[in-house]
């Protein structure tokens, strides 16, 4: 543990709020500058271009960016040097251009990063082996990419930083040994109440419930499964929320449409979702009428072959640590080119991304049920669930265990439960359920609808 650390868990809760906002101006230093308030400024403009010249404008970025990565990247310097690559001039050359995959981008991260480590931005990643890749940011690129994550906000009515949001995010702000029901920690410089997503047990909900209710936050974001917690305990326990947030941006998971719903439900405000990886992919954003659309001006998807739903990624704010046809290991299906959206943005409209972090568990005969579908399985369920998670150890058996209210649930439930499953898996799979106190989470903070352990099983 780290000095500053020992010396947080040790303080009292009310300068462990004066820490997190001093963290959290420091690091608005690396996100809010002269490029931040450029770039919004830019985004706000970029909306009203027509079609064609958002193209014009994104191949132009695509070829000053390739130029750039081979100037200044030794690994693309070499990768590159029996191609011409004054003969790319479009999207539709890129394909001269070789693949780079992840095993690649571990293997030479030195050789591929362009700037010094002193003054530039990190971003983990989780590689293939599971190991943690560190990627190296410029401040312009850093600050342009919160710029578009703000600039999707405020298209829906949300301005950070003035307006008041609620997190929850997998940082580890309650010490443990804290005795106080206080879960979350306010950094002023963001105007954000940060909540804890390792402590939201039955009997603590009532405690961040109350919180919400007193911060009247104008926004939700972080961790999807979190405020579906909070949302489903809201529901059951029919409890009045004192609030109505403008938004609720969900990130770094997989939503299921059913968990949509619920948050849509109780917050009584839409959802909007984005793509963005932490390697530093290309944006797709949800317009204000939660259509996904691609921002032409942050990069280029193109699928890995024809028929493929696999994309490539070449990403504009990434100049220190380039990712140009980069395989990010995510699929998209993308609407025809003709299809429009009446929000008026004119940009590419995405139909599906599903992300390699889509989970699965398999039917007895190997097919795959994905996440969305599983979560399906229990939208029919009376309203007595706490938490569920399905475990897949063999092929042909399934335990779902189950966190439910004890006051509410009634034993005929598993059966309907049981049912569900039966009728999309097939009577090839045993389904055992399994109820228990408390399911635990990721070291992440983050929860898992599904955890596969069967060989050739879990995660894509
Ligand atoms: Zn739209």
């Amino acid at each position: 543990m780290g000095f500053l650390e020992k010396v947080y868990d040790e303080s009292p809760i009310l300068f462990q709020n004066i820490m997190a906002s001093v963290s959290g101006y420091q690091r608005n230093m690396t996100r809010y500058g002269k490029f931040y308030d450029e770039y919004m400024k830019f985004l706000a403009d970029f909306d009203t271009w027509s079609l064609e010249r958002k193209l014009e404008y994104q191949r132009a970025e695509l070829i000053k960016f390739i130029r750039y990565a081979y100037e200044n990247s030794p690994f693309y310097q070499k990768l590159y040097k029996n191609i011409d690559i004054d003969s790319v001039k479009g999207i539709e050359d890129l394909k001269r251009l070789p693949i780079v995959d992840k095993e690649m981008l571990r293997e030479n991260i030195d050789r591929v990063i362009t700037i010094p480590h002193k003054g530039a931005v990190e971003g983990h990643t989780g590689g293939t082996t599971g190991k943690s890749l560190v990627v190296l940011n410029t401040i312009e690129d850093s600050m342009k990419r919160m710029a578009m994550l703000d600039h999707f906000k405020a298209r829906v009515g949300f301005e950070h930083r003035t307006m008041k949001r609620a997190t929850f995010n997998g940082k580890h702000i309650v010490p443990p040994q804290q005795k106080e029901n206080v879960f979350w920690r306010y950094n002023a410089a963001c105007k954000q109440m940060i909540y804890s997503s390792f402590h939201i047990t039955e009997n603590n909900m009532k405690y961040y419930v109350e919180s919400l209710n007193k911060y009247k936050p104008q926004a939700i974001d972080g961790f999807f499964m979190s405020m579906c917690d909070i949302a489903g305990y809201i529901e059951r326990r029919n409890i009045k929320l004192e609030f109505i947030p403008i938004a609720i941006f969900p990130t770094s998971e997989t939503l299921t449409q059913s968990g949509r719903e619920l948050l849509e439900r109780v917050f009584k405000c839409k959802v909007f979702d984005q793509y963005a990886s932490s390697e530093g992919a290309p944006f797709v954003t949800e317009c204000p009428n939660q259509t996904p659309h691609i921002e032409l001006a942050s990069g280029v998807f193109e699928h890995l072959e024809e028929g493929s739903d696999e994309v490539l990624v070449t990403s504009f704010t990434t100049h220190g640590t380039p990712l140009i046809r980069y395989r990010i290991g995510d699929s998209m299906k993308f609407a025809d080119k003709k299809a429009s959206c009446t929000c008026g943005i004119q940009a590419p409209i995405v139909l599906e991304i599903q992300g390699r972090r889509l989970d699965f568990l398999y039917t007895s005969d190997g097919a795959k049920i994905n996440a969305g579908n599983v979560s399906n399985l229990f939208k029919n369920m009376p309203n007595a669930l706490i938490r569920a998670q399905a475990v897949q150890d063999k092929i042909d058996e399934i335990i779902i265990k189950l966190e439910v209210d004890k006051t509410l649930y009634k034993p005929e439930y598993d059966k309907i439960l049981k049912d569900e499953f039966l009728h999309k898996f097939g009577i090839g799979t045993r389904i055992i359920i399994e109820h228990v106190d408390e399911i635990p989470r990721e070291k992440s903070g983050k929860f898992k609808l599904i955890v596969n352990n069967f060989r050739g099983g879990g995660q894509l």
